[in-house]
């Protein structure tokens, strides 16, 4: 039995309180020795006789450790007399940008414990937990590259962070109320309202429905009570938005029904926005009308004292930005932007140097990629050079793989105005200080026109980088698998080869070498953009005709606009053709009269899904046909049944015909799911190739994404999907990293 050995820990290693946890095993155990962080490892050197109880307990690390291997080599020398930490050595570039952790039990307790120093301390943390990404300047992370370094540590702090036994020792963001960073109350316009608790007084302002800005850790969040959730919408002029909502532990279970899975995460250090199925659905309406409702935890310290002053148990907490633009960050700014919607901001004098929203996840699938999992780490073999991912346009991040590592940003947003467009070009400046990279290759969209693939262009002009385009969609797939297989996405829209828009693509072969195999049939989207918009023109555009033209004029379309809409169908101008699968279902949602303008991401495909959780499917005929060697389900086949059942439903009193309308709903989307799934199996057939892979935002749609499933097991293949990516866009920068990696081979 070995009683000795060097043992070499690699992985996130850095800002997860590593160390301490080490010494807190040896000390445990008896064990004598050494352990010191490298950069990009742990060296622990460790005698002692139960070396192998040592080894099995530090190969499982902290809580917020990712290990990717232990190696145990041999060890001369006499042991030290105890267990020492050393310092660090300034390791070469490692690649460990630990994210965000939310507030440890530990660091709870401290807070509300009836004394002590941390009491009522609103930005207590401690090696377990504490801001980490947002508030880094450079690595390795220390003190002095973070935005703490301009708190220089009282004494007492000083003392725990240098004494070994203490939860804080070597915690770069320890502070306390004498030393740390300070919270202030101000009135709209940034004018400081003087207040010895602005946590008290802030939670008084809440409960009495006034609408705060509430600086977090990485950004600006507006915060109301659910009583104020009209104020709010008027206000920031989203009437239909549904928020999310922060809620207390004992009143979560209340408002929504938690798996076991959504707890797990729920409670993870990650404390990302759960999108759960409502209690009741025509519960909370002012806040979501939908089905569903995003709900999280107190994260920080700051949260959890909030809501022991509040007497509601529950506040809407939405990022502090327009749709698609940058989360406001600094304070000066949160007065200038903020100044109509909010009555107050309470703010800290604590920078954010790195913009983090909430991750949002829903049945296990990643939504935003965000706060506390990004920047997230993958290891993936792409050989030896340096690949930039800019990603798509909307719901963008960026991924930059070297030596081994892809590591992409947390979410930045629409890539369609110049802010956004500044805080992809700073992310990509910063993840590539941070890792010491220098691009080889950029892969980027096929779409000429998006703004981060001019940004490609100009990077790989004054850098030599080589330029690599990857379609929408095969990127999509490469997020997923390189191996062989039949890759089903299903989103909104995406560039084509052929320059239509697509999005329900079946492709067959194996990254980087895919082929369109199969998809949806093409349709018109009359006006183009327009008819995202307004998914009655979608309709029209599936259906054209006497019918939709009469259905459309009695929901008060006048003549004249029916007359252009026609012309462009009829005549095909001003029309783009597309097989998105997305735009299908908006189609349906304006039918049925739920949807009749987006005014935020996915609306009509949402409430269509809401729609139909109340429904219940019925199987229709479907018909294939054929394009361009490529199969193809007919949606329009599939639209006319819906219509069909549409008008009968007309004749039916309420309640019925809103039971017969949830049905229509469920059935449509049943249906087109089982077309989808047949479409691949018979690729996978055709091709002998036993695996479908599954990506796209439409398969956040539970009851797509289970039909789809089910027909793919029931046909004897394999099914697999990649819940450590976003299955919307947010995947996309790194499937083009991965397809520009596979490409060079
Ligand atoms: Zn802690
Ligand atoms: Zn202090």
């Amino acid at each position: 039995m070995r009683t000795r050995g060097r043992i070499l820990i690699r992985g996130i290693v850095q800002g997860v309180g590593f160390r301490p946890f080490v010494y807190a095993r040896a000390t445990d155990l008896g064990i004598r020795g050494t352990v010191r962080n490298t950069g990009s490892q742990v060296e622990i050197d460790a005698w002692g006789d139960r070396f192998p109880a040592f080894l099995a307990a530090v190969s499982r690390g902290p809580p917020m450790a990712r290990i990717d291997s232990v190696q145990v080599e041999s060890l001369a020398g006499d042991p030290p007399p105890g267990f020492a930490i050393l310092q660090s050595t300034e390791g070469a570039l490692s690649g460990l940008i630990p994210p965000e952790i939310a507030t440890c039990r530990d660091c709870t307790g401290d807070i509300f414990a009836p004394s002590g120093r941390y009491r009522g301390y609103w930005a207590t943390s401690c090696v377990n937990c504490g801001p980490r990404y947002s508030i880094i300047t450079g690595l390795p992370y220390d003190r002095e590259r973070t935005s703490m370094a301009v708190f220089p540590m009282c004494p007492s702090c000083a003392a725990e962070y240098s004494d070994p036994s203490c939860r804080r020792h070597h915690a770069q963001t320890i502070a306390c109320p004498d030393c740390g960073p300070q919270l202030s109350l101000l009135d709209a316009r940034g004018t400081p309202i003087p207040s010895p608790d602005p946590i008290s007084e802030a939670a008084q302002l809440l409960d009495d429905g006034r609408i705060l800005a509430i600086r977090g850790i990485g950004g600006f969040h507006i915060a109301c009570t659910g009583n104020s959730a009209g104020e709010l919408k008027r206000r920031l002029g989203r009437t239909e938005q549904p928020f999310a909502v922060m809620v207390t532990p004992e009143h979560l279970e209340r408002i929504a029904c938690v798996s076991p899975e959504d707890r797990e995460w729920l409670e993870s250090p990650v404390r990302p926005i759960l999108v759960l199925p409502k209690r009741d659905a025509d519960s909370l309406t002012a806040v979501s009308n939908l089905h569903t409702i995003g709900c999280m935890l107190p994260y920080a310290p700051l949260h959890h004292l909030l809501f022991a002053r509040l007497s509601h148990p529950l506040l809407i907490m939405t990022s502090a930005n327009h749709p698609g633009y940058p989360m406001v960050t600094e304070t000066d700014e949160a007065g200038e932007k903020l100044a109509g919607s909010v009555d107050f901001i309470l703010t800290h004098n604590r920078r954010i140097v790195n913009r983090c929203d909430d991750s949002v996840i829903r049945d296990g699938f990643i939504i935003r990629l965000s706060r506390g999992i990004a920047p997230k780490r993958t290891r993936i073999d792409l050989g030896f050079p340096c690949i930039l991912g800019v990603g798509p346009e909307l719901n963008s991040n960026i991924t930059v793989y070297a030596g081994g590592f892809a590591v992409t940003s947390p979410h930045i947003g629409h890539v369609r105005n110049p802010p956004t467009l500044t805080y992809l070009q700073e992310t990509v400046e910063r993840i590539g200080r941070f890792l010491g990279a220098r691009y080889d290759v950029i892969a980027h969209d096929l779409h000429p026109q998006f703004l981060s693939t001019r940004y490609a262009r100009e990077l790989a002009a004054a850098t030599g980088a080589a330029l690599i385009p990857v379609q929408h969609h095969r990127a999509h797939v490469a997020a997923v698998t390189t191996h062989p297989c039949i890759g089903i996405t299903i989103d909104g829209v995406g560039y084509g080869d052929d320059g239509h828009v697509w999005g329900g693509e079946i492709f067959s072969g194996q990254v980087p070498d895919l082929d369109r195999v199969a998809h949806l049939e093409e349709v018109p989207m009359p006006g183009g953009d327009l008819a995202t918009r307004f998914p009655e023109r979608m309709l029209y555009g599936i259906l054209p005709g006497a019918e939709t033209r009469s259905l459309l004029a009695g929901r008060g379309w006048d003549e004249i606009a029916l007359g252009v809409l026609e012309r462009q169908v009829d005549r095909s101008v001003h029309v783009a053709w597309t097989s998105s699968t997305g735009r299908v279902l908006d189609a349906v949602a304006a039918m049925l009269g739920t949807c009749r303008e987006r005014t935020y991401d996915g609306e009509p495909a949402m409430r269509l899904e809401s729609l139909a959780a109340r429904g219940t499917a019925r199987t229709w005929p479907l018909e294939y046909g054929t394009l361009d060697g490529c199969r193809t389900l007919s949606t329009r086949a599939l639209c006319r049944v819906a219509f069909r059942e549409y008008t009968r439903s007309a004749e039916l009193a309420l309640p019925e015909r809103g039971k017969a309308r949830a049905d229509i709903a469920a059935s449509f989307q049943y249906n087109l799911a089982r077309g989808i799934a047949t479409l691949a199996a018979d690729a996978a057939r055709e091709h002998g190739i036993p695996t479908v892979v599954l990506s796209g935002g439409v398969a956040y749609n539970r009851a797509i994404r289970e039909t789809i499933r089910t027909g793919i097991a029931d046909a004897g293949l394999t099914f697999l999907m990649n819940p450590e990516y976003p299955l919307g866009d947010g995947c996309i920068s790194f499937g083009q990293c991965v397809w520009a990696g596979t490409m060079g081979r």
